[in-house]
Order: structure tokens, then sequence, then C-alpha cells
């Protein structure tokens, strides 16, 4: 679900018609609706209401102050992968007791920096890293709560560079040793066992993966909690949100006959069917679950609005250049994404051409989308690269010394700038 729709011929989110934002504030620009943003919070908390649990918002998809206050407000705790992303939650009016620490390779200062602040757990992925954690604790004289990674070797049918669940994966610890890893963090003094943690991946859009891992690591949590005090099981995110045709709600005239049938065939990992698989197991379990979704939750709640700058016609293809690059949205050139594209101003018939979008960057890779059928667009038209909520900005760079895209976001009918562009300034303000 996401608020953006077509009305008297104009591309809107919630009550912000999108070009109001776009001559305001220029483009590229990064448009989010925070009602999208907290319908997905609330109908997520709602779903898992038979567990005890506390989602932790997975900073690193859009780490905007904004988005973090909101959801902190919400009452999510989130899931943080580095000292920077403490700092912003904090910043930003979360609460370090709900915040756990992810990542393979936390540095000293960042584990300090974390243990200050009183994290609910360190979410460690190896033996070398829990006897660095038990150290910093014992020369700060307190214990760290703890939590180890586990990895269950599941295929969770997502792209490679976004699965972390197979044990060809730099993540966790495989099933057969993690007991040892428990047994040594119980000997070492400074450190306080509370729970066991997966993560399977990203963008996972069936729900059989998570069923598969949860039923693995069951039988291991009940050995442990014979052993350990054992608080929670932290389940991880990675539920997958739909970027084919997520714009489509309702048939509209324009529609071709390939837009009705990409709509209806394009099934999301809908909440409630990963929270009736999810439940049930974990209530057998019978801890305090831990939630870790980032895209679920952003993901399609955003949009990047480009302008068109030139048409190209080549020999082979005609290109649409825009004014983002790859460096505004790398997810087409990182993980060959698709992000669907629709023009702002609504188009008034069934008159399609294929184009390839690209950006500005010197890049062969710099495309949004190849061999794609758009309505016909002219020069100084806006475009909306939809469900771009998630790994968008996050990952923007000022590659090609383009400065960062601005960022707003909309509430009702009312919008705001979040985060204002870069100037050129900016690009050479750290060098010295
Ligand atoms: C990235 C990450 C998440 C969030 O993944 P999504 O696919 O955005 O839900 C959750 N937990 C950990 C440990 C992660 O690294």
């Amino acid at each position: 679900m996401h608020s953006f729709h077509y009305r008297e011929g104009e591309l809107y989110c919630e009550e912000v018609a999108l070009r109001r934002a776009a001559d305001e504030f220029g483009t590229p620009l990064y448009v989010y609706s925070a009602g999208t943003i907290l319908d997905h919070y609330r109908r997520l908390d709602a779903a898992l209401v038979p567990l005890d649990h506390l989602i932790c918002y997975a900073v690193k998809a859009n780490s905007n102050g904004a988005i973090l206050k909101l959801l902190a407000d919400a009452g999510a705790g989130f899931d943080i992968v580095s000292g920077g992303e403490l700092f912003r939650v904090l910043k930003a009016g979360g609460t370090a007791a709900k915040c756990t620490f992810a990542g393979v390779g936390k540095s000293r200062e960042e584990i300090e920096y974390a243990l200050a602040e009183g994290v609910l757990s360190f979410n460690v992925e190896s033996e070398a890293e829990l006897e660095r954690i038990d150290r910093i604790a014992r020369s700060k004289g307190v214990k760290a709560p703890i939590a180890l990674r586990v990895n269950p070797d599941v295929d969770a049918g997502t792209h490679r560079y976004v699965s972390t669940g197979r044990s060809e994966n730099k993540f966790g610890i495989g099933l057969d040793h993690v007991a040892a890893v428990y047994e040594q963090a119980a000997r070492l003094p400074n450190l306080s066992i509370r729970g066991v943690q997966m993560h399977i991946g990203s963008q996972i859009t069936d729900a059989a993966p998570f069923a598969e891992a949860i039923a693995k690591v069951a039988p291991l949590i009940e050995e442990l909690k014979q052993r350990y005090p054992l608080e929670f099981f932290s389940v991880g995110g990675g539920i997958g949100i739909v970027y084919e045709s997520s714009f489509a709600s309702g048939s509209r005239d324009w529609w071709t006959e390939k837009d009705r049938v990409a709509a209806t065939m394009t099934l999301p990992l809908t909440i409630a069917d990963y929270a009736a698989t999810i439940v049930p197991p974990l209530r057998e379990i019978g801890l305090r679950v831990l939630l870790e979704p980032g895209r679920l939750l952003v993901g399609n709640a955003g949009v990047l609005l480009t302008r068109v700058r030139y048409l190209k016609q080549a020999a082979q293809k005609k290109f649409v250049i825009v004014d983002a690059g790859m460096n505004d949205l790398i997810r087409p050139a990182l993980y060959q994404s698709y992000h669907e594209i629709v023009p702002v101003r609504e188009p008034s018939d069934k008159a399609r051409e294929s184009v390839d979008v690209v950006g500005p960057v010197c890049e062969s890779g710099d495309f949004f989308a190849q061999d794609r059928e758009l309505p016909p667009v002219n020069e100084g038209e806006l475009l909306a690269l939809m469900s771009a909520g998630a790994y968008g900005f996050a990952m923007a760079s000022n590659y090609n010394s383009r400065p960062l895209p601005a960022e707003v976001l909309v509430q009702g009918d009312r919008f705001s700038l979040i985060r204002q562009r870069q100037t050129t300034e900016d690009l050479i303000r750290d060098e010295c």
C-alpha cells in the first residue's frame, strides 16, 4: 500500500501535488509519505499482537532524522549497524534501550559508544567480536548485553548481493557451531546473554524461507533456554515489497492491456501472510520477538522525482536523459533492480514507446530502465521513480561531484523539507 495516486490529471502524494514540491525544491527530489510509513508500521504492529514483540526499524534503509522521529514517536525501536546510526537515532529522539546493534565489523569506538548509551543488545557475529566486547565492557566495569546472530543456511530466493542467510555469506555463525560460541560467551565475565538473532536476507517475497529459518533455529533455542536466561528471539527483517506496478490501484483509462496484466500478477508478501506464517511458531517458542524491517516500512513510501533533460534518438534506442543519476539512486545499477517509472502529469491515452531512462553520470550502468514501454514524455517533464523510499537516499553519493538531492516529507496536505539540497560549496567543504 502507498499514498501515491493520480488526482485531476496529476500525481499526488497524500494531499500534495508532487509538481508543487518539485517546483519549490527542485529536482532530483526524494518525497516520502509519512502516512504510508506509519500505516505500514501500525499494520505490522497490529498483526503481531499475539506476540510480545518490538519492531526495530532497520535504520540503514532510510536514516533521515524526520523519518526516525516519526517511527520513534510511534513506539518503534531501531536496528543500527554503526555508531553513526546510533547518533542519528538519539538525535531524532529514539532511545538506546530500544536499539539493537548489528554488523560484522563493529569498531572499538562504536562498541564503547553503544555501551555508554546502553543499547538493548549487541548482535554478535564472531568469537573475536565477542571477546572484544567483553574486554571493552570489563574496562568500563559494566556487562554488555549480547545475542548471537545465527546463520540458518536457508535460501531466501533473493538477489545474491542481499542474501545473508546462506552458509557462504559473511554473516552470522553456523547453526552447528553456535552452541559452542554461546558457551564461550557464558564464560566471559562481562557479557550477559540475552537472545538469539537471525536475518536471512532482503527483498524476500515468499513467506516460506522465514518459516524454514524459524523451524531450523527453534531446536537451538529450546536447548539454549535450558542454560541461559534468554529474553528474546530477533527474526531480522527482509520482508520484500512490490516494485512492479506498485503504483497500480484500480485501473485507469490510459492503461494498456500489459499494465492490467502486470497489476494482477504482482502479488506481494503481505503483512498478513508474513504474520500468519511466523506468529504460530514464534508463539510456540515463547520468547519476546524482535523484528527488524527496513524496506517494508519505507520502500513504497518514497519516490524520486526527476525532470527530463533531453530526449536522444540513437541508432538502436531512444534515450530519455533525466536529471537524477545512479549517484542519487543506485539500486538499478547495483542490484539490477526494477523501479516503476510514471509521468507526474497523468497520461491521456494508451500511447507507449520503448525507451531507456538514463542519468547524466558518466557510466553505462547509469540507467533507471532499459527498453521500458513508457507513455511518450517531453523535455522538461517530471517523472516519478516509484518505491524509492528504501536504500535510495541512504545509498546516494557525490559521484561525478553531484550534490546530494533534497528530501521532502508529506503529511496530509502539508509538505516540508527534511533535508536541503547540497550546494556545490558543500562538495569541497571537508577537503583540506
Ligand atoms: C539490512 C538489515 C535489516 C533490514 O533489512 P530489510 O530488507 O530492509 O528489511 C534487518 N536486520 C539486519 C541485521 C540487517 O542487516
